[in-house]
């Protein structure tokens, strides 16, 4: 076992490692995801062929163990995510988005950070709680958190994909503000400044920060996060049924230029069912979706 300090630097990196490559965007991960590497891979195992550029993603070390402990959870019924029986949609009232680029926190569920809008440095949510599915092993501690709806929503996600012959596990959910400085700062020592904010942000413009978001990938891809998910069932999967639990894939291809992530089919974003359900059919980014509903 490493050390612990070793284990972090580790992690972080390892993480980082995947994604694309340098050519496009690094990926975005931070703020998003865990930034992707792009250079000394570790080790391209037989890497799912993945036709994109995102794919030479090198092989994080972490994911690997294909043994988890815990088993998915398997207690949610299906039917009780489906978009039928979903509760009526709560229009937010009238709110702004954000106030002089801090985060409305008002908007619960709904509530948007992105590039331009952050949350407080002390923000945490109160309600996170640790879904019964499976991480891989690298994800621990409150990492492995969401918020309660956003937790049960997942676990109702995880017992469909199992049910349906699709193997997801979980690789991040939470991640603290502090948490964020660290990976950042470690990005910023590694590749410079410029180049780091390609592929993450700076703390407070994660998504993971609100509990609302989780990566998830699959053994077919090493449970790296790296575009060729897309490419498999699994991603299929998730993309075509994610909504019916209540999140998006926040960061689609067609919405770089609006979000300023690269693609990214792993980060799914918590929004409840109705929403999540309203921002595939419309096929908007998150962000036009919210104008919108708020206009
Ligand atoms: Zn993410």
């Amino acid at each position: 076992m490493r050390n612990p300090s070793q284990w972090m630097v580790c992690c972080a990196l390892t993480l980082t490692l995947v994604g694309c490559t340098t050519s496009e965007q690094p990926a975005t991960n931070e703020p998003v995801e865990e930034p992707v590497v792009t250079e000394e891979p570790t080790a391209p195992e037989e890497a799912p062929e993945s036709t994109d550029d995102a794919s030479d993603t090198p092989e994080p070390e972490v994911a690997e163990e294909p043994t988890t402990e815990e088993e998915p959870a398997t207690e949610t019924p299906e039917d009780s995510a489906s978009v039928e029986e979903a509760p009526p949609v709560e229009l937010v009232p009238k709110e702004p988005l954000e106030t002089e680029g801090q985060a409305n926190l008002a908007l619960g569920t709904l509530i948007l950070v992105n590039k331009q809008i952050a949350l407080p440095s002390n923000y945490k949510p109160q309600d996170l709680v640790t879904p019964n599915i499976a991480f891989v092993d690298s994800a621990t501690g409150d990492r492995r958190m969401l918020r309660q709806e956003a937790a049960t929503g997942i676990e109702g996600l995880m017992a469909a994909a199992k049910s349906a012959g699709i193997d997801l596990k979980g690789t991040s959910a939470f991640r603290s503000y502090d948490y964020q400085v660290q990976l950042f700062n470690a990005y910023v020592a590694r590749d410079g400044k410029e180049q780091a904010m390609k592929y993450s942000a700076p703390p407070g413009h994660s998504e993971h920060q609100t509990g609302l978001a989780i990566d998830v990938s699959s053994a077919s891809v090493g449970y790296q996060l790296t575009q060729g998910l897309e490419q498999t069932k699994e991603g299929k999967w998730l993309a075509d049924n994610a909504h019916k639990y209540g999140f998006i894939v926040r960061y689609q291809r067609a919405f770089e230029d609006e979000t300023g992530y690269m693609y990214e089919p792993w980060h799914l974003r918590y929004i409840g069912v109705e929403h999540a359900t309203n921002v595939k059919q419309m096929n908007v980014p998150f962000e036009q979706y919210l104008k919108q509903l708020m206009d």
